[in-house]
């Protein structure tokens, strides 16, 4: 045994759930969810390396390999920084190259990580004795296998998880895998076609297409009417107000000009919260930064970023009353995703985050 599994409950903050007494279901959805991480890891590594291969300036072969192998590229690197770092090399090859290799130091950490929970939930899987899985291989007409190192596949094989199988009786996994279960992992299983041993199990993509083949047949099948009807209550889903009218706003701000703005959608709604909110901060941001040239245009965007925060009670407004909410949660639903959004793709904009007062929310 390479990993000791100690009890304790330092292991639901090492995997977020309680591998002991998770049933097998539970297990492996959390297992199958490591998988895809480590999965996304590698192939985001990859991509790094790839890069890195191309900031030491090598090039790839006929054939498609790089003329050196990651290790050496690796190494290469990591001498240019310190002959740069100690003045022996220039500086701009230092600059070239120190970012892609931080960049690949940090996804090489990523699969480390990724990889060192799929190998504990397995120890953790095989200490409590295991259970019956079943994976389908995911193209077209692929086979349902008890493992996924199982002799008939290759190590790039891609499968889906079954985890609503996972611990079922083989018998009942035989049963709906049907004409896909493997032979070599269940040797039990009967030869058949898709017509003498139809099968249940089908792979996520799979099952999306069956359901949109099933919507354009039910579609074809509504009248003129209806399909009119159904496009008015898909329009009315995704619209911004319960009526389904847009949201207008006419605002004259003197020398800034008139603001316009028209929100139809809730997408709408949820990007002009999160430019209009982002147009403060940065404002605010960037204070200190003033130059002569600069007044004039700032307090333009001033006056346009003030404008559109009077228009946020009427926008939280008209979704609480489409959603049966109230203003005030609208407010900060909305306000948590601009915060989201602003963590992921402006950390800067992100760290000044600053919500509206409440004041204008709470209706009397
Ligand atoms: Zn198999």
């Amino acid at each position: 045994m390479k990993v000791a599994l100690d009890i304790g409950p330092d292991l639901v903050d090492k995997f977020g759930f309680d591998v002991r007494t998770a049933d097998p279901v539970e297990f492996d959805e959390h297992a199958e969810a490591a998988a895809k991480k480590l999965a996304k890891a590698r192939s985001q590594h990859r991509s790094r390396l790839d890069a890195l291969h191309r900031a030491i300036g090598d090039s790839k072969k006929p054939g498609g390999h790089w003329g050196k192998s990651d290790e050496q590229t690796l190494q290469a690197a990591h001498e240019w920084v310190m002959l740069a770092d100690g003045g022996a090399a220039s500086e701009a090859t230092g600059a070239r190259i120190r970012q892609p290799l931080r960049d690949t130091e940090k996804s090489q950490d990523d699969v480390d990580h990724a990889r060192q929970q799929v190998d504990g939930l397995e120890e953790a899987f095989r200490i409590r004795g295991g259970w019956n899985r079943a994976f389908l291989v995911s193209n077209a007409n692929g086979h349902v296998h008890s493992s996924t190192s199982c002799s008939t596949c290759r190590p790039s094989t891609r499968f889906a998880w079954m985890t609503q199988y996972s611990g079922a009786d083989e018998g009942t996994i035989v049963q709906d895998a049907g004409h896909r279960a493997c032979t070599t992992c269940y040797p039990s299983a009967p030869i058949g076609d898709s017509r003498s041993l139809p099968t249940k199990m089908f792979t996520p993509e799979e099952l999306a297409s069956q359901k949109e083949r099933a919507e354009k047949e039910s579609w074809a099948k509504l009248t003129p009417a209806e399909k009119r009807a159904r496009k008015r209550e898909e329009k009315l889903a995704l619209a911004a107000t319960k009526n389904g009218r847009p949201l207008r706003f006419e605002e004259d701000l003197g020398e800034a000009g008139v603001l316009r703005l028209v929100i139809s959608t809730e997408k709408d709604a949820e990007r002009e919260w999160s430019r209009g909110i982002g147009d403060s901060i940065n404002l605010q941001r960037t204070a200190g930064d003033v130059t002569p040239e600069s007044v004039a245009l700032r307090q333009d965007q001033q006056a346009r970023a003030d404008a559109r925060a009077r228009m946020r009670p009427t926008i939280a407004k008209a979704l609480a009353e489409k959603h049966g909410t109230t203003a005030l949660e609208e407010k900060r639903r909305l306000d948590d995703l601009t915060r989201d959004e602003m963590e992921r793709d402006f950390p800067k904009l992100a760290a000044c985050f600053e919500a509206d007062g409440e004041d204008g929310y709470v209706s009397r």
